[in-house]
């Protein structure tokens, strides 16, 4: 944003507070934005600004800005039991500037001891996913609507499904992230994370393998991979790769005969 223009923002704010009750309000992470280094990177003179170099501020700055959402997350004790049953928070991993964006439901045992979303086995799948979509996981952004991992009674085996409360306490980090990534695409793996994104819940046979609309970011809402680790059934993973397919089609990806042909 040039001096003139900033100027004539700051002129519409104090417009604004001078004829309210109620001073003007801005998201962290539209104040955020407004950093002055944001300004520096866009006002370079044309002559000494590398042609990559206002890109590669504005790549950096999206890690930049999920650092004090992260750091936030990590202090976060919003949930008592959770906070007190967590081995750490699970943030989110991947490119900052990322086009496509998967959402899960919540951290388990895995992703709670190494502090990474979907790293175990039904991570494992999505990585297999990932890669036949010839991405990596470094290319994507993965994050749960939950930063920790939903408690068990002590003695007991697996993970449990985050309940509405949890989910609704915890979705303003989410939103703050896809904020900040804006990806292109997101994908939502499963009922509850749809219940924790949209807040709106259904079936997966409603849901899935058609496009949504997340704050005018289209998604696709996909089986969680877990799912395909309890049924393997062939048309089960089969219906996941067709979403994907529709998913590489919204990001203008070239899919090959062998992508279309791909089964799980
Ligand atoms: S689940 Fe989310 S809101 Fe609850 S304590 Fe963890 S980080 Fe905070």
């Amino acid at each position: 944003m040039t001096q003139p223009a900033l100027d004539l923002v700051i002129a519409a704010l104090e417009k604004i507070r001078e004829s309210s009750d109620s001073a003007p309000r801005a998201s962290r992470t539209i104040l955020g934005r407004l950093r002055p280094a944001d300004f520096v990177a866009v006002s370079l003179p044309a002559a000494s600004a590398s042609p990559s170099g206002p890109r590669l501020q504005g790549a950096s700055n999206k890690a930049q800005l999920l650092e004090p959402i992260r750091e936030r997350v990590c202090a976060c004790k919003k949930c008592a039991h959770l906070a007190s049953s967590r081995t750490q928070t699970v943030f989110g991993v991947g490119n900052p500037d990322a086009d496509l964006m998967f959402i899960g439901e919540a951290p388990g045992v895995d992703e709670d001891q190494q502090g990474e979303p979907f790293v175990g086995r039904a991570g494992q799948l999505l990585t297999k996913i990932i890669k036949a979509m010839n991405f990596g996981r470094e290319d994507v952004y993965i994050a749960n609507v939950l930063k920790c991992r939903p408690d068990t009674p002590s003695g007991t085996f697996g993970n449990r499904a985050p309940t509405s409360i949890e989910m609704q306490t915890c979705r303003p980090y989410l939103v703050e992230q896809i904020e900040i990534i804006q990806p292109k695409v997101l994908v939502a793996l499963g009922a509850v994370a749809v219940e924790g994104l949209l807040g709106m819940r259904g079936t997966m046979r409603e849901l899935r393998g058609r496009w949504h609309v997340y704050n005018g970011v289209p998604l696709m809402i996909t089986y969680h991979p877990a799912y395909l680790l309890r049924n393997q059934a062939p048309s089960e993973k089969r219906k996941v790769w067709e979403d994907m397919l529709q998913v590489l089609e919204r990001l203008d990806r070239p899919i090959t005969e062998r992508q279309r042909n791909y089964f799980l």
